[in-house]
């Protein structure tokens, strides 16, 4: 049974054709429209194109936004134009396909659970490490989602006091100090520290910090910059802080680091396993969860989403 997921996110429109086995056999891509209908038409063109060459019996949609409890709607998403959207009904009225939205997080966790770095777990953990920090937890096969949908925010766990301040109105929270914009953020505060640095990121942030962004923050430590790699552990750091929280709150088997950062994880994920297992409640007397990192990249959301609609076609929970 194949069935197409796709991702919807802030400046792309990604959908794939995946079989049960989690892998992806076909793509379409296209920049995200700003409005709500040439959203949801760039949706259906690139699944009426995919359906043109496979056979395809759902549709899941894994979405940079609150997805409302039945996983039919969007409440609110920052980056895309969707409010209070009956998004499901919408597009399966179109296509002819059974439609089911899951957070991206969730979806790509989801992903992971099933195909992925945390395969054969029962307990898992995911941190993506991004723009911001993304986080799901799976318990038994099923996404955790709290109450209201919105469990859990480890981004904005609070990990230094007084820290930097954060959009969401606290300050020191996780999401501060271990995403790529805080990896960028760690580097323009070393630098402005020291105004006689001159290593390489030095001479390429000169004059404009606005330059500098944490993917060229993870470039240079790779090439050996000593400052970069200064903030390379400054976020080791704080990362085996957070994920010592997450363990003691969840006790996992397994925490799947994913996110943009999470490829540079050679240059700070020891660092982070052995600052979190010294801090880890009951630390050198209890089994650790295993901290690794995400096996299926990109397309986690794209195959978590397909996933999601394979269950639901399975289920027939929505026989249009
Ligand atoms: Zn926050």
């Amino acid at each position: 049974m194949l069935t197409v997921g796709v991702d919807v996110g802030g400046t792309s429109v990604r959908a794939g054709v995946v079989d049960a086995y989690g892998a992806i056999l076909d793509t379409a891509v296209a920049p995200t429209p700003s409005g709500e209908a040439p959203l949801e038409d760039a949706i259906v063109a690139e699944v009426k194109d995919l359906a043109s060459r496979h056979q395809v019996t759902a549709l899941g949609l894994a979405v940079a936004g609150f997805v409302t409890a039945d996983r039919r709607g969007v409440r609110f998403a920052p980056h895309l134009a969707w409010r209070n959207a009956d998004v499901a009904e919408r597009i399966s009225g179109r296509l002819g396909l059974p439609v089911v939205l899951e957070h991206d997080a969730n979806a790509a966790a989801l992903a992971e659970y099933r195909f992925g770095a945390a395969r054969g777990t029962r307990v898992a953990a995911l941190v993506a490490l991004g723009t911001g920090i993304g986080g799901a937890l799976l318990i038994d096969g099923e996404i955790f989602r709290g109450a209201y949908g919105v469990a859990p925010e480890l981004g904005h766990l609070r990990v230094v006091p007084d820290g930097r301040p954060c959009p969401c109105g606290k300050r020191g929270c996780w999401e501060r100090y271990c995403s790529g914009t805080a990896l960028a953020a760690t580097a323009v505060e070393m630098l402005a520290r020291d105004p006689g640095c001159s290593t390489l990121l030095a001479r390429e942030a000169a004059g404009d910090m606005r330059a500098v962004t944490g993917r060229k923050v993870a470039g240079a430590a790779l090439d050996g910059d000593p400052l970069a790699q200064r903030a390379m552990d400054e976020l080791a750091k704080w990362l085996g802080q957070g994920l010592a929280l997450v363990a003691d709150v969840y006790d996992p088997e397994v925490i799947v680091i994913g996110g943009g950062v999470s490829q540079s994880a050679p240059l700070f994920l020891d660092d982070a396993r052995e600052r979190y297992a010294s801090l880890v409640t009951g630390a050198g007397h209890r089994p650790l969860a295993r901290i690794r990192t995400a096996q299926l990249g990109d397309d986690a959301g794209i195959v978590g989403a397909a996933s999601l609609a394979a269950d639901l076609a399975g289920r027939r929970l929505n026989p249009r």
